[in-house]
């Protein structure tokens, strides 16, 4: 079983079960959403930037990086729906 943040990574890759998934379970879930929008964020800013000069899986696990520090220093709550949150 993938995490969430995983799936929302790779929205534009599901298939239409896990995109099924993925819009039945953000509508209930605070930190999801919030993570999807972060990496929305995230993506916007430093797309342009860095993606030329980076291969997209090394751009993705820092991402995931900066994310995941980000949320510890917010605090955010641990999701209750999903076992990775
Ligand atoms: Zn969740």
């Amino acid at each position: 079983m993938r995490s969430w943040q995983e799936l929302i990574l790779d929205r534009e890759y599901l298939d239409e079960v896990q995109r099924r998934d993925l819009d039945q379970h953000l509508p209930n879930c605070n930190n999801c959403r919030a993570w999807a929008k972060a990496l929305g964020e995230a993506e916007a800013v430093v797309t342009d930037q860095l993606l030329a000069e980076m291969d997209p899986l090394a751009f993705r696990a820092q991402l995931l990086h900066a994310l995941a520090r980000e949320r510890r220093q917010n605090g955010w709550q641990r999701c209750l729906i999903c076992w990775m949150c």
